[in-house]
């Protein structure tokens, strides 16, 4: 049996982690850092970087660093208007169902971007474990839809990892606190990241985890501090220095950027200091203020508020008052930040648990969670539920329920139709996730079509549709008409999902360009040598033992000098590198001398 790793999947950084002697640990990541950021950079020479190395370029290389990802997953163009404002890299305006980000003449999918950070935090894990990984628990928030996690699936997938669970994260955490040790007890988990809030009422009991309601907003985090601060930066810039940045050039983008960086460093900083201090560099002068940690909480208290909301509506879908809580969760690295620490107290009346690194709670518990699946802790059960009801469009443009948001999962229902017009020999069935009453109003996940029915006369044939929710919160619905048996069982492929041969394809074409890739870094470190024998013989040929050769091995050289530049320009690293052992061959006399005085005047030092 292998191992299987926890992932934590975030919009802000991920990371895995693993269960060693029964504690759960963080994987460290290729540079030693725990967290990997969310972050994929493109780089004509040295191909794909991801986590910090990426993070390095957001600044130089804006269009081609892709952060955030996770904003875009399962989600297509209309979705991401908002967010494309901020985000300095482009979606193709051939979007359509799914978002597709430009970086030079290509186009990924969020999916295969995020595949490159699981891969990343798997070859961490192999590096670490010395055998290959192929097995994941990841964790999603608990308010991604249905197109949300089969994107996470895929990404997973492309990742060469079989994802055995996608987990909500409130759950993970609880299960990192060990909660599942308490006899009884009802939970609050609170986490906000980066970019999505998350609010979950979970009850324990038996070791039994059950989630009694969730709620939150998909669009509230961290990153809209940062958005406010620059703001705040933007407007001064505009008032003090009459500079108007619309982020339309690059060098503009790469001011934002800069001024992105300064802000999340300032909001850093005041969870532990009362002041920070912006301090941004543009090319004729240094934009600098101070910032005190009052002035820091009175702007973003609105974005604070914004979360007390959804925590009283969970409350009471849970049916309770903040006094039946016994526990209070922090996840998420914004949680550091003492005003939330203040308001989540005050709202739940208890102080939250803040012992574990909000960070690394999620995957921690990921762990937990894949070690239960590895069949070493079977005496635990998760239970979770469905964040939104499912249904169907009927006559009139109303939305049937046939599972209502905070069902226990896995969940089915089953519900019978017919139809309103005499003779109808199809149906279309229209799959809709959201609360409200009209169809138009809610989530469209899939449309099918009934086919082949005998005609009958209006209200008599006898249609069943049947909704099933799996165990990972993915929907499948089937229908089928009773009198004829006629049956269309589809799988629903949600609006912003990709399909199983778009997975294929994508899955082909990582192979191919790793080929691709795989060349291109063997003609980069060929030119590399190719840059270092070409210097040492300038170096050599500028020598007192160049006069010392044959005027026919100084040709030679030249010769071989000429071949190895001409051959450096080409994209054959087979070719420079027979050039470079050509040139090497022509310097070995010159070397020698050049060698000999070396040893000598090293021999005469030694006397
Ligand atoms: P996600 O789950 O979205 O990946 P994380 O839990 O890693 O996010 O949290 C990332 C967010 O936490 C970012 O907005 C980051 O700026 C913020 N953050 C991290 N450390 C601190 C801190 N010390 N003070 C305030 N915010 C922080
Ligand atoms: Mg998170």
């Amino acid at each position: 049996m292998g191992i299987i790793i926890g992932i934590d999947l975030g919009t802000t950084n991920s990371l895995a982690a693993y269960i060693r002697e029964g504690k759960p640990q963080i994987v460290p990541g290729r540079d030693g850092n725990l967290l990997v950021p969310s972050v994929v950079s493109f780089d004509e020479k040295q191909g794909v970087l991801v986590g910090n190395a990426a993070v390095n370029r957001l600044l130089i290389e804006p269009e081609r660093t892709i952060y955030s990802v996770k904003r875009l997953m399962g989600r297509g163009p209309e979705d991401v208007k908002e967010d494309m404002k901020w985000l300095p890299y482009a979606i193709s305006p051939e979007s359509s169902q799914v978002v597709r980000v430009v970086v030079g003449d290509r186009q990924y999918t969020p999916p295969e971007l995020s595949a490159f950070i699981l891969k990343e935090l798997a070859r961490s894990a192999e590096k670490l474990f010395n055998q290959k990984i192929t097995q994941a628990v990841i964790t999603v928030p608990a308010y991604f839809n249905d197109a949300q996690r089969q994107a996470t699936k895929d990404a997973g997938k492309l990742a060469g990892l079989d994802v055995l669970r996608i987990l909500n994260e409130p759950t993970a955490a609880s299960l990192a606190y060990g909660l599942d040790r308490k006899k009884e007890g009802n939970i609050a988990v609170y986490d906000l990241g980066g970019g999505t809030f998350d609010i979950s009422i979970l009850k324990v009991r038996g070791g039994i985890f059950e989630v009694l309601a969730t709620n939150g907003d998909t669009h509230l985090g961290g990153d809209d501090i940062d958005h406010l601060l620059m703001n705040l930066v933007r407007d001064e810039l505009k008032i003090s220095h009459g500079i108007e940045l619309t982020g339309r050039t690059r060098t503009e983008r790469e001011f934002l950027q800069k001024i992105r960086k300064a802000v999340i460093s300032a909001k850093h900083r005041l969870s532990s200091h009362e002041t920070a201090r912006i301090t941004v560099d543009f090319s004729d002068f240094t934009y600098q203020r101070e910032l005190r940690r009052d002035e820091f909480e009175s702007l973003i208290e609105p974005i604070v508020q914004r979360t007390l909301d959804p925590c009283r509506r969970c409350l009471r879908d849970a049916g309770f008052s903040p006094g039946d809580l016994d526990e209070v969760v922090l996840v998420g690295g914004a949680t550091r930040i003492p005003l939330v620490r203040r308001r989540v107290e005050e709202l739940f009346r208890r102080k939250p648990h803040t012992e574990l690194n909000p960070d690394e709670v999620v995957a921690l518990g990921a762990a937990v969670q894949a070690d239960i699946l590895g069949g070493l802790r079977q005496d635990m059960l998760l239970l979770d539920v469905t964040p939104l009801s499912l249904g169907i469009e009927t006559i009139g443009g109303v939305v049937s329920k046939l599972i209502l948001r905070n069902s226990t999962i896995p969940a089915s229902a089953v519900e019978e139709f017919t139809t309103f017009v005499d003779g109808q020999t199809s149906v279309d069935i229209h799959v809709l996730q959201g609360e409200r009453e009209l169809a138009k109003d809610n989530r469209s996940l899939a449309r099918f079509q009934l086919k082949g029915l005998p005609p009958m006369p209006a209200g008599v044939p006898r249609i069943s549709v049947r909704f099933l929710i799996d165990a990972n919160g993915i929907l499948s619905v089937s229908a089928h008409e009773k009198r004829t048996g006629k049956e269309a069982s589809i799988e629903v492929k949600p609006s912003y999902g990709l399909t199983d041969e778009e997975v294929e394809k994508m899955l082909f074409e990582s192979i191919e360009f790793a080929e691709e890739d795989f060349r291109m870094r063997q003609v980069i470190e060929s030119r590399n040598d190719a840059d270092t024998i070409l210097s040492a013989t300038q170096q050599a040929l500028e020598s007192p033992e160049a006069a010392m050769l044959e005027e026919a091995e100084g040709q030679r050289i030249r010769g071989a000098v000429a071949s190895l530049q001409k051959a450096y320009q080409g994209e054959d690293p087979k070719l420079i590198r027979d050039r470079i052992d050509e040139l090497n061959e022509a310097t070995l006399h010159l070397a020698e001398l050049i060698m000999n005085r070396a040893v000598q005047s090293a021999l005469k030092q030694n006397d």
